[in-house]
């Protein structure tokens, strides 16, 4: 395919979005060519952050929270992901120093493989030294430690995924001051890279999900991360580069037998004794459970609570990346355990114990939403010919789950009235009766037994009927010879007298 088939997705709200939100390159793609306009990727995007105008499909950057479950779900792979591969491949032959920071889920790409040999697979194309997350994450943790002692907000957010950071700031804004304020793993593992191998250290993140590209975009988190690559990049890369990380000699490595944050829970466990105690400790991954208690922390039913969220049912292991890459859950998870236990540690490297600033600001980044009236909820449903209750059907086919929320993302210029099956059908029935109906041709529909089912004004006048004959045999009109024939062969008698 031609890059000019691609079309890469633009920000909604322009180069300043409607909250002064930065404009940020765009990470997710969209083949118009392959889009077959089924609606399944806004069925499934848990925000609706996709707009459909004029049957093409568009990623709202200003909304979308990266969670990669359209990329998964389209039945006709019609959304990428922007790749920064080159950009590093460039650095590096430009001879900058670039290093990597790892997550321990990263083996489940590389079953084969243990953290030592996957470093070592890293320096092979080019990397100067690679490094676990683990060493920011342990960071994170404790800066969790010190603000949750002292925390005001009723409740506590924590998440070592940038979806749910931005799932709070775009979606639930009003809770923004209950997320703490502090940066992802890679962010606090890059800040700490830079500051001891040098401010012009590339630092390369690889992980299992697409909004890690967005933090690394993010101007909040201080720029300190290069690029942010997928495992899926890596096993190309090492493919095309004829690497193969089981076959190479392993290295020891720092860190390697501290604790794993990126797993559902991995937060909680690594806090302090003392902040467990003093909030009940809740994980909860998948978006359905984050979008639950986010509900409930709105409504302020829920008070007291420090919550791990994921936005990835299994955390980082059930990753988009992962998922495209077809890894299943345990085998992945089986990867993880066997490759760290085969991977020996090595001594502190010259990160291990340096801190680094790891606060950051969270803000909300709602786009501006206008109320809508119910008299123009009403005109746009009568628009998709529902003008009574019983006439929204509610049958999720158009991609929202009711009537309303469409007629509100037509409004919202998200979607087109004639995204309703139901309505379109109808529409097309209406029209065919509308032909029928008024050309000078005479038509009969008959049913099986060659009963006439239907009539229209030019056969009533050219047969001259005066009386009743909907249900009759057709014989009752016209000669049936030629009717049982065409009936019983399949044969066309158009041409019979
Ligand atoms: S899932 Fe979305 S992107 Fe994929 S073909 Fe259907 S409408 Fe197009
Ligand atoms: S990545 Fe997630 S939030 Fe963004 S459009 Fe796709 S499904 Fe929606
Ligand atoms: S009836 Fe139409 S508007 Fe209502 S949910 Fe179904 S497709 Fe959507």
């Amino acid at each position: 395919m031609q890059r000019e088939d691609w079309q890469i997705i633009n920000n909604d709200l322009g180069a300043i979005g409607a909250s002064g939100e930065k404009h940020m390159n765009s990470i997710m793609g969209l083949s118009q060519a392959d889009c077959k306009g089924c609606y399944k990727c806004i069925r499934g995007c848990p925000v609706k952050s996709l707009s459909c105008r004029d049957e093409q499909v568009k990623v709202m950057d200003g909304e979308c929270i990266y969670c990669g479950r359209c990329l998964l779900i389209c039945p006709q792979n019609a959304k990428y992901i922007r790749s920064d591969v080159q950009k590093v491949k460039d650095a590096i032959a430009a001879g900058e120093k670039v290093y990597a920071s790892l997550d321990r889920s990263c083996l489940a790409a590389f079953p084969h493989a243990n953290m030592g040999q996957m470093i070592a697979a890293l320096r092979k194309i080019g990397f100067v030294h690679a490094e676990l997350a683990t060493l920011g994450a342990a960071q994170v943790t404790h800066e969790y430690d010190r603000l949750a002692l002292d925390w005001k907000a009723p409740n506590f957010i924590t998440t070592a995924c940038p979806s749910v950071y931005l799932l709070v700031q775009r979606h639930y804004p009003e809770l923004v001051s209950q997320l703490a304020p502090v940066v992802s793993f890679f962010s606090a593992h890059a800040r700490i890279m830079k500051q001891i191998y040098g401010s012009r250290a590339r630092v390369v993140s690889f992980g299992s999900c697409i909004s890690a590209e967005y933090d690394a975009q993010d101007a909040e988190n201080g720029k300190s991360i290069f690029a942010s690559l997928t495992f899926a990049d890596l096993v190309e890369w090492f493919h095309e580069a004829g690497v193969q990380p089981e076959k190479l000699e392993s290295i020891p490595v720092s860190g390697a037998k501290k604790g794993y944050f990126s797993r559902p829970g991995g937060i909680i466990h690594n806090l302090s004794t003392e902040t467990r105690h003093q909030w009940e400790c809740v994980a909860l991954d998948g978006m359905n459970r984050c979008t639950e208690v986010l509900d409930s922390l709105k409504k302020g039913d829920i008070s007291g609570y420090l919550l791990e969220l994921s936005a990835c049912a299994g955390g980082c292991l059930g990753g988009p990346i992962l998922r495209m890459l077809n890894v299943p859950f345990l085998v992945a998870k089986n990867a993880v355990v066997t490759g760290m236990n085969h991977t020996m540690e090595g001594p502190p490297s010259l990160t291990e114990g340096v801190e680094a600033g790891v606060k950051r600001t969270f803000r909300p980044l709602a786009p501006h939403r206008r109320q809508v009236s119910e008299e123009e909820i009403r005109t746009v449903l009568s628009q998709m010919g529902k003008t009574t209750k019983a006439q929204e059907l509610n049958c999720g086919s158009c991609g929202y789950d009711t009537c309303r929320e469409k007629a509100l993302a037509v409004i919202r210029g998200k979607a087109d009235v004639r995204m309703c099956m139901p309505y379109m059908r109808e529409l097309a029935e209406t029209m065919s009766a509308t032909v029928v109906e008024n050309i000078p041709t005479g038509v009969l529909i008959l049913d099986e037994k060659l009963r006439i089912e239907h009539i229209n004004p030019a056969a009533i006048s050219l047969l001259r009927i005066k009386t009743e004959v909907k249900g009759k045999s057709i014989g009752s009109v016209l000669p049936n010879n030629d009717f049982y024939e065409a009936f019983s062969t399949g044969k066309n008698v158009v041409h019979h007298k």
